[in-house]
């Protein structure tokens, strides 16, 4: 007999492909309900816990069962719809439910007592407005429209809304809906990138009130996330607002799921279980019965199949808010210009020209630091990372050579450390050198207020201080700056008004990548991008987006001059049927690390190898493995492997049975592998 009257069944935090990767056993005094928060004992630590259910058997003592250490009193237990989600997305990402599930309960939960507790629990509850509290807009037909399918139909929605169409008012109109209908419905909103979380939590405070609205996301301490979720958890706050991990927020009253810009890539979660929220929302939406809109102005691939197919409902909203009007395309070809060039002579006039107008300029290059590369005029010797297959990139402002990839950072060598050379150069341009190269070219140029141009810059680099990207988006905003230089950071989102020239440096280089997801990440860029021109009617006459290009001829080139998305998608999607690729089939990666890459692609040669006894081998193509793009990193080195089917169930299957044969590979010298579902970046 066992020592307790009750036996439960409890996930844990375990570790990825470890052997207990199921819940756990432990004894009970309380007979306790599935969802309810525990301190268990794990080894030598003390764990938080979720009861995933009775623990069955024949009631026979288990050797070394322990009891648990006790429930968090007065929490009410997660609901069953959350734990449906976390077990789908632990089976789906081929991880283990205790993994998921307890990376997505604030980890500060283990560490209250129970007076802590409560006291949190009462602070928590009090507050929550629904009524509007600002005055909202008259919407505009398109607006009105698409509300009315959304009140009406079930969905799932895509919102194909161009930018600056107004879909924040549409999201914000059907947040007032659920939450008026049901006093205890709740909305989730999520945005792809912590940046675009202050603005957006800025508008629904406005609209819902204080103590409505909570924001979830990787940038919050510890104690904010705790009094978030339990926010969220209790019922207290109605709208939970954040980035890919709210998708696993406890809302026991969810109603409505939003997913801003549906298309970004930031959806897909990195490491760990790499699930894609934008993915599990709908999941979540289809299980709860909450309704779920993705909105985008230029979906993805996926998601525009899926509406062509009708298997989403899809909601247009074609033109701007106000006389705001999409920018004019100017490509500028750049065979056709003197080597070395980086902005040709016809941009810099159109962009000199704004400044005398007192009108701003956005150029955006994607790479940071001063220069990508130094080199020795003299030797072959370039900024190459000791630990990296990648060359370590010069910071100016520094001085130092950093690289991207490790981290590994040192102050720039006096002299060639090859051949001693004192002339050692850099090669290529970063956002940085631009911003050096732009302010001296317009030095001499003036504002219509006589004062002298402005050239400021925005990327990981000077944001990376609390507080400093909303001091220069503020700046931006207040026409201090007249030409913002960045990454591609700059194009998303912000609703810039003075802006009428956006400028694409050296965007097209993915268009020679070999992902076939390329053209359509630099489509939805440049859409985005040129989204931010033109926004203010008095001057949207005027605005342009310029395209410095290799490939004019390139067919995206065509879509985009016309901002027609739709023959975007159509010609992608029928190379992609032609190529039986996504979203025409289903893939997965096996990515495996190890000392060298003999042994990394050995132990997923000997894993493809053992997969073809599984049953559904027929189905599945396996490729054979190669080293990643950049394959070594750290002093690792990487390779992955391709699987792919044409049906997703067995794809599934597949993985769901190959799992065991990974885990049981020991090989020497490997360091670690994972499954990565729906890869984004093949
Ligand atoms: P999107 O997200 O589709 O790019 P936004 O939601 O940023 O567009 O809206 C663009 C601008 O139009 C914003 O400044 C917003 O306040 C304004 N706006 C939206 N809807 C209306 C409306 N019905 N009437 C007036 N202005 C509106
Ligand atoms: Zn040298
Ligand atoms: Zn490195």
């Amino acid at each position: 007999m066992s020592a307790w009257p009750h036996r439960v069944a409890v996930v844990v935090p375990t570790p990825a492909h470890s052997s207990i990767a199921g819940p756990l056993t432990y004894g009970s005094e309380l007979a306790l309900p599935p969802g309810t928060l525990v301190r268990v004992p794990l080894g030598k630590r003390d764990v938080l816990g979720i009861v995933w259910g009775e623990a069955f058997g024949d009631g026979a003592p288990v050797a070394g069962e322990k009891a648990i250490g006790g429930p968090l009193d007065g929490l009410p237990p997660l609901a069953e719809g959350w734990r449906r989600l976390v077990a789908f997305a632990a089976a789906y990402y081929q991880r283990s439910v205790g993994e998921v599930a307890l990376a997505a309960v604030p980890p500060q939960l283990r560490e209250l007592s129970p007076e802590q507790w409560q006291r949190r629990l009462r602070r928590t509850s009090a507050t929550a407005a629904t009524g509007s509290v600002d005055d909202p807009p008259m919407l505009t037909e398109e607006q009105s429209a698409a509300l009315s399918q959304v009140r009406t139909q079930p969905g799932p929605f895509l919102l194909f809304g161009a930018t600056g169409s107004g879909k924040t008012e549409v999201y914000l109109r059907a947040v007032a809906d659920v939450l008026a209908a049901d006093p205890a419905a709740q909305a989730l909103v999520m945005v792809p990138e912590i940046n675009l979380t202050p603005q957006l939590q800025a508008r629904f405070v406005e609209r819902f009130g204080e103590g409505a609205v909570v924001s979830l996301h990787s940038g919050m301490t510890n104690p904010q996330r705790l009094k978030a979720w339990l926010a969220a958890h209790t019922g207290a706050a109605r709208i939970v607002l954040g980035t890919r991990m709210a998708v696993f927020a406890s809302l026991p009253g969810l109603a409505l799921v939003i997913v801003d810009e549906e298309h970004d890539p930031s959806y897909k979660q990195q490491e760990g279980a790499r699930y894609s929220a934008r993915d599990l929302a709908l999941y979540r939406g289809k299980l709860e019965g909450a309704k779920v809109v993705l909105g985008s102005a230029t979906p993805s691939l996926e998601s525009w199949q899926a509406s062509e197919k009708g298997r989403y409902q899809r909601l247009a909203m074609p033109s701007r808010v106000g006389q705001g009007r999409l920018p004019e395309v100017r490509l500028v070809d750049m065979n056709q210009q003197p080597k070395g060039t980086v902005v040709s002579p016809q941009l810099l006039a159109a962009i000199q020209e704004r400044i005398a107008r007192g009108e701003q300029s956005l150029l955006f290059l994607n790479r940071r630091g001063y220069a990508p590369v130094l080199a020795c005029n003299a030797c072959d010797w370039k900024s190459e990372c000791p630990h990296c297959s990648a060359f370590r990139v010069f910071h100016k402002i520094d001085r130092t050579l950093r690289c991207h990839h490790c981290g590994f950072t040192e102050r720039v060598p006096r002299a060639c450390p090859q051949c001693g050379n004192l002339d050692i150069a850099p090669l290529g341009r970063g956002t940085e050198r631009l911003e050096e190269h732009l302010a001296e070219l317009f030095a001499g140029t003036m504002r219509p207020d006589g004062q002298a141009a402005r050239v400021a810059r925005m990327d990981a680099d000077t944001t990376r201080a609390k507080g400093s990207l909303e001091a220069q988006l503020t700046e931006v905003h207040s026409g201090a700056v007249d030409v913002l230089v960045g990454t591609q950071m700059v194009t998303k989102g912000h609703d810039f008004r003075r802006i009428t020239l956006v400028a694409a440096l050296n965007a097209d280089s993915a268009l020679f990548s070999s992902d076939f997801r390329a053209p359509e990440r630099l489509f939805s860029l440049l859409m985005q991008a040129a989204g931010r021109a033109g926004r203010d009617a008095s001057r949207a006459g005027h605005s342009q987006m310029w395209v410095q290009t290799w490939a004019p001829d390139h067919p995206l080139f065509g879509a985009l001059r016309k901002h027609d998305y739709p023959a975007f998608a159509r010609q992608q999607l029928e190379e992609r049927e032609a190529a039986a690729m996504p979203p025409f089939s289903y893939q997965a990666l096996v990515r495996a690390e190890a000392r060298t890459q003999e042994v990394a692609q050995g132990f997923l040669r000997t894993a493809g190898d053992a997969a073809q006894d599984l049953p559904e081998a027929p189905q599945v193509t396996v490729f054979p493995p190669v080293p990643m793009a950049v394959q070594r990193v750290a002093n690792v080195e990487r390779a992955q492997m391709v699987v792919e089917s044409m049906s997703r169930p067995a794809l599934q299957r597949f993985l769901a049975g190959w799992q065991p044969v990974l885990q049981a590979q020991r090989v020497k010298g490997l360091i670690r592998w994972a499954v990565d579902v729906d890869p984004l970046a093949i």
